[in-house]
């Protein structure tokens, strides 16, 4: 199938009844009828449903979908992309262990690395994630390095090849946040990351009426290696998917922060449309992008596709078709962005990305007001940066909003 048909029908089938959408299964626990069948789904020996805790069908079929267009083995939804990404980064990391990151991550991100340092786990952040500065940092405890795909909102494009190659030349377990490029833009497995997480509340549902996370296993053989020794027992069972059995067997049981079967339901709904809504963001991004640029009350434009922007060339080999929808822009000082934005009637102030809507906010006192100052510093975010996610309204509507804006600063 090829991806917009998956979008639709990947890893479906029908239920018996013929509905076209998975029901909203709305129950907590499953009736067995014999104590055999349930001891045997306790024990991981069978397949079915226990407690919507630990899986749920509505569930199940979005963790299968998703996986299907990440081309991942299987996936593991989560109640918010945060709980997804501290489940996936724990179930991997011990005190002890280091962690090496880039540092224009979501600020969120940023904030749950630095505070595993609590738990014995010490964090590297790296101002350019690149060949040299990623050799440089690797020593015999790093157990895992995280990066986003397109950083929030550093926009800085990640070579997931060329970090995926060091990483598997060097054993080392390679996770990725894909959220800004979502699957539709690219597969990162394809290119050599371990896990890919989601925060499905963006793109991925698409209209932000549902909150959500995805952790999609692509499957490794590093963890039969002695450096992941406490993924051996998961490895002698169940092989390329020790992962995922991991953490459905530990940290994604202990927490609990399973997604909504209700929410599962809206983001298999809001996927459907995924591959219109990505071409339509990416093209509106680019021309909002260009205008941004001609106007001289811009004092600096950032969108990958650029051909000013320092990652051009690596957004042409990654993001051909357009870097998805968030661009940033510095208007001189931090009172004409906060006049921009007050001077706006169709764009909305709020934090979120990912929308249908075309949405903007001044990171330095938001996002990112909980970040120190070299904190900031490092991830790009100025105190004349606004960031704004574009939406799929029509470019000419969203450009002269943002015209009338401009004439008033
Ligand atoms: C929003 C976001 C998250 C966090 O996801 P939630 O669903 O809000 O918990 C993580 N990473 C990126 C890149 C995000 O944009």
């Amino acid at each position: 199938m090829k991806f917009a048909t998956k979008l639709i029908h990947g890893n479906y089938n029908l239920e018996k009844n013929g509905a076209t959408n998975i029901p909203v299964y709305m129950s907590n626990a499953y009736a067995h009828t014999s104590p055999e069948e349930l001891e045997s789904i306790f024990q991981g020996e069978a397949l079915g449903y226990a407690y919507t805790r630990v899986s749920n069908p509505t569930v199940t079929t979005l963790e299968r979908r998703i996986s299907s267009l990440e081309g991942g083995l299987a996936s593991t939804a989560a109640a918010s992309g945060m709980s997804a990404i501290y489940m996936a980064v724990t179930n991997i990391v011990k005190s002890g262990d280091e962690i090496i990151a880039a540092s224009g991550l979501y600020g969120g991100t940023y904030t749950l690395l630095a505070n595993l340092k609590d738990i014995g786990v010490k964090v590297t952040f790296l101002d350019e994630l690149n060949e040299t500065s990623l050799l440089n940092s690797i020593t015999e405890k790093t157990k895992l390095v995280y990066a986003e795909t397109i950083g929030n909102p550093k926009l800085d494009i990640l070579d997931i090849e060329k970090v995926g190659e060091i990483c598997r030349d060097n054993n080392i377990i390679f996770m990725v946040d894909s959220t800004i490029s979502t699957p539709y833009l690219v597969n990162p497995i394809n290119y050599g990351a371990d896990v890919v997480i989601h925060s499905t509340s963006k793109y991925i549902n698409g209209t932000s009426n549902a909150i959500g996370g995805i952790i999609v296993d692509g499957g490794s053989d590093k963890y039969k290696t002695d450096k992941y020794k406490n993924f051996h027992d998961y490895f002698n069972k169940f092989g390329k998917l020790a992962f995922t059995a991991k953490l459905k067997a530990s940290i994604g049981r202990d927490i609990g922060a399973a997604m909504s079967p209700f929410n599962a339901f809206l983001t298999l709904t809001g996927i459907e449309t995924l591959e219109l809504r990505m071409k339509k963001h990416c093209s509106n991004a680019i021309k909002i992008a260009k205008y941004l640029e001609k106007n001289e009350k811009v004092v600096k434009v950032n969108y990958p596709n650029l051909k000013t922007s320092k990652y051009y060339d690596l957004s042409e080999k990654y993001y051909s078709e357009g870097a998805s929808g968030i661009l940033t822009f510095r208007l001189g000082t931090k009172e004409k962005a906060f006049k921009f934005i007050t001077n706006l009637k169709l764009i909305l102030n709020l934090t979120n990305i990912g929308d249908t809507k075309t949405i903007i906010i001044h990171p330095a006192s938001t996002i990112c007001a909980h970040n120190a100052n070299e904190e900031k510093e490092k991830m790009e975010v100025y105190d004349d940066l606004l960031r704004l996610s574009v939406g799929i309204e029509a470019a000419e509507d969203i450009i002269s909003d943002i015209e009338n804006a401009l004439k008033a600063i």
